[in-house]
């Protein structure tokens, strides 16, 4: 890490990591001490620091509250045996980040202000990356717009921030998944290839239905015609049917996931064809009936790679083989695991070092 940006920094006096409790962590509701601000106004970056975690002041006419431009990105680092800390691919996020804010006509940021804006954060919150097995610090880079004003028109000033948090697994067990075929998540045109604030509560609501019908998650199919799988929840959907990983394409409805790509690259590694492509609900159905699926999991930062031991259409629910004895995704999440905890050689160069 160079440090070549001006980024002021102002520590806590008060640190709240020794009341924190490591063994009971549930997901983005604990907080470190520190946390990063910077204000993008007159066409340029400034104020770039880190401080105290809390409130922050803003006016009630902020045209993020009101028309949603807003959008986030969900990396995680992690800590190695012998106190290293590295986050995973952030380079990906970075230019994910700014094909969200193209989306929302919202200001660019450049690389090293992201890189370096996590890597500062990180190494003075270094503490609180948690030690434990399958734990991470969860990093959440977001931007919104603040100027206060009511009129539907691109706003002039944003903040971008960085929020860090220590996390456990997301999901405990496999997933009963249920296949939606009457919400939308993202349409041809629209937004879902951005983590667009807007995209994550319009799924509220489908998600709550699911989770009243007793699943887990769902599994969104394509706005047009409810043939095709698009995504599980707000992780990639991908499938080992007949011996191919397939998953669809990352196109303007997919959220193209840096886990999705992990999984891909190390796929197609191992001699194991992988197919980019439309993912029909029936030929899921048919596998899952006659046993060609033989592997299905979501992708994520987040949920990582996320068994789903069933998948419900059309009122029926098809069981898959039991997750503990799939050798692709056990494969796949071992092997992960090991290159992001540096327990194995990060022959990619996807480990990016932000503390020693
Ligand atoms: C964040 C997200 C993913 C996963 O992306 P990663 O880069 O692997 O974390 C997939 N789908 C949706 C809708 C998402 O929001």
């Amino acid at each position: 890490m160079t440090e070549t940006l001006d980024i002021k920094i102002s520590r806590t006096t008060a640190s709240r990591l020794e009341q924190t409790d490591f063994d009971n962590l549930p997901f983005g509701k604990t907080f470190s001490d520190h946390m990063f601000v910077a204000d993008y106004a007159n066409g340029e970056w400034t104020n770039l620091s880190v401080i105290p975690y809390g409130e922050i002041g803003l006016s009630p006419a902020i045209s993020a509250l009101h028309y949603g431009q807003a959008f986030f990105e969900g990396l995680k680092a992690y800590k190695h045996a012998d106190g290293k800390i590295t986050v995973f691919r952030p380079d990906k996020n970075a230019i994910r980040f700014n094909k969200s804010a193209e989306r929302l006509c919202m200001p660019t940021l450049p690389e090293e202000i992201f890189l370096q804006s996590i890597a500062t954060l990180v190494d003075i919150d270094r503490n609180w990356v948690p030690s434990q097995p399958n734990h991470a610090l969860y990093i959440r880079p977001f931007m919104f717009a603040t100027d206060p004003y009511l009129g539907v028109t691109p706003s002039a000033t944003y903040k971008y921030m960085v929020l860090v948090g220590p996390v456990g697994p997301y999901f405990s067990k496999p997933l009963r998944v249920k296949i939606e075929t009457h919400y939308t998540r993202a349409a041809e045109g629209g937004m879902g290839y951005a983590k667009a604030a807007g995209n994550y509560g319009s799924s509220m609501l489908p998600a709550r239905k699911a989770t009243q019908e007793g699943f887990d998650q769902l599994i969104w199919t394509d706005a047009k015609e409810h043939k095709f799988i698009e995504e599980m929840g707000a992780a990639n959907a991908m499938f080992l049917l007949d011996g191919k990983l397939i998953t669809a394409e990352a196109k303007d409805t997919i959220l193209d996931g840096v886990t999705r790509d992990t999984v891909i690259a190390l796929a197609k590694e191992w001699g194991i064809p992988v197919e980019e492509r439309k993912v029909a609900v029936a030929e899921i159905i048919e596998g899952a009936k006659n046993g060609k699926l033989t592997d299905a999991f979501g992708a994520g930062t987040a949920a990582t790679i996320a068994p789903v031991a069933s998948i419900s259409f059309e009122g029926e629910e098809y069981f898959l083989s039991d997750p503990k004895t799939r050798e692709f995704s056990n494969k796949v999440f071992d092997t992960l695991d090991a290159i992001k905890y540096g327990l194995a050689p990060d022959t990619h160069g996807w480990n990016y070092l932000v503390s020693e």
